[in-house]
């Protein structure tokens, strides 16, 4: 019997387990357009209210993913596996810059499709769009070259992969249903193996700059894809990480593609930068084959720094997506800053006890290095600097943060909201850890 999209929606409305055939019925109607929107949120909301069994949750990812084109890598030979990292975002986020070009000096082949910055949260697509030249839409079979010969690339989502996702995220956006554990993990894992991963390691956010608002919400999303993507037969696991601060010195888009070239070429690097990156660097080496230990993960990772390898994989990366040859030699010439400079500082003495995260990277986007709606033009060359982190001790000689402005008043509208977001108290908080927990596949 054919079957109706009215009556999948009221038996997942009527808490109803949904069967595969169900599903694919579903996700092929909205692929093809047969589903309308209409009937598309409200199978969304059932499932916000009523949520999706793991076994539903496989079925919904492998039908989202088989939506449109599963990329296919054998023929291009690989001698590594093909792996990648997501995470739900954050602020001074940099780590797929440098983790992309780090596991494929490891050995992996890294093909990474990744979002623009989105509410607070700054995306790596902008920041690769600071490069000039960087093409974040090649062809598909070029993507594919460009990871077979320099291990990695990084580009934009394309509507040749999990199409279905793409039409049910926009309709999720404007429906109330984002917020379904489910169906996020489903968004998710259905893009990233659409990619043809052969494991994936997932940064979980969690703390006041996180996505998801309670660190339990985290740790369920986590447990979530973990247990779906190992149903998918694709290896994961997942870290949960420390969200209450900035990760990196720096927040805006040239800027953090700056901090990306001087931790690969060993300039400058963020301790908590540094031990998130390695973390999950050293989680995928593993679960995909390419360490046996977490002591021979880091010993390779270590020697792909310092020998300059991880360096050499970006440089390739950046020039065979047509970016600057010398970007690594001659940053600042390619990457320019925003003009105008103020140091914030406190005022009175002491230690950072907290930071309004989620302000913090507002304030990247009220720079004009975010968007406020949708297709707007951002400034690659405004952002942050020099940021402040918890316990760090602050004096009228040692600023919270350095802005970088396209104008005095654009200084004037941040300044200020951006002292009040760093709490300075007399006695310094206790150190906090930036790696909360590791969620593996039983
Ligand atoms: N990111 C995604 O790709 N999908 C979601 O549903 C939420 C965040």
């Amino acid at each position: 019997m054919p079957f109706l999209p009215q009556e999948i929606i009221r038996r997942k409305r009527d808490g109803h387990a949904l069967r595969r055939e169900e599903i694919n019925f579903f996700i092929s109607g909205l692929t093809d357009g047969n589903i309308t929107d209409g009937q598309a949120a409200a199978f969304a909301m059932a499932v916000y209210f009523k949520s999706l069994s793991s076994e539903e949750c496989v079925d919904l990812t492998l039908a989202m993913r088989d939506s449109g084109i599963v990329l296919d890598w054998s023929k291009y030979r690989l001698d590594g596996p093909v792996i990648d990292k997501h995470s739900t975002g954050g602020v001074g986020d940099l780590v797929s810059l440098v983790l992309g070009p780090l596991l494929a000096a490891c050995g992996g082949y890294v093909p990474m499709i990744s979002g623009r910055g989105l509410g607070h949260t700054g995306g790596t697509l902008d920041k690769l769009e600071a490069i000039p030249g960087y093409n974040i839409s090649p062809q598909t079979t070029f993507f594919q070259k460009v990871v077979s010969t320099a291990g990695v690339a990084i580009i934009g989502q394309t509507e040749l992969l999990a199409p279905a996702d793409g039409r049910l995220y926009a309709i999720r956006d404007t429906s109330a249903t984002v917020e379904s554990i489910g169906l996020i993990t489903a968004s998710i894992l259905s893009k990233k193996l659409a990619a043809g991963l052969d494991a994936l390691v997932m940064d979980v956010k969690v703390g006041n700059g996180a996505f998801m608002a309670t660190p339990e919400q985290s740790r369920a999303l986590a447990q979530s894809i973990v247990k779906v993507a190992s149903g998918a037969e694709t290896p994961t696991s997942a870290l949960l990480t420390d969200m209450n601060q900035s990760l990196g010195s720096s927040a805006g888009n040239a800027i953090e593609v700056r901090e990306a070239i001087d931790f690969l070429t060993g300039n400058r690097r963020n301790e908590r930068l540094e031990a998130v990156t390695l973390s999950l660097c050293s989680e995928v080496l593993q679960i995909s084959g390419l360490a046996e230990t977490e002591g021979e993960a880091l010993a390779s990772l270590r020697k792909a720094l310092t020998s300059g390898q991880a360096a050499d994989r970006f440089a390739q990366m950046v020039c065979a997506l047509g970016g600057p040859a010398d970007l690594l030699e001659r940053p600042e010439n390619h990457l320019p800053l925003a003009p105008i400079t103020k140091e914030i500082y406190p005022s009175e003495e002491g230690f950072v006890t907290s930071i309004n995260t989620r302000e913090l990277g507002l304030a990247v986007v009220r720079l004009g290095g975010g968007r406020s709606e949708p297709g707007q033009i951002i400034d690659p060359r405004v952002g942050l600097g020099k940021i402040i982190g918890l316990g760090e001790k602050v004096d009228r000689k040692t600023p919270l943060a350095l802005i970088h402005a396209d104008s005095e008043d654009s200084v004037l509208r941040v300044a200020d909201d951006l002292r009040s977001v760093f709490t300075v108290s007399a006695r310094a908080p206790e150190e906090s850890p930036v790696i909360l927990e590791r969620i593996a596949s039983p």
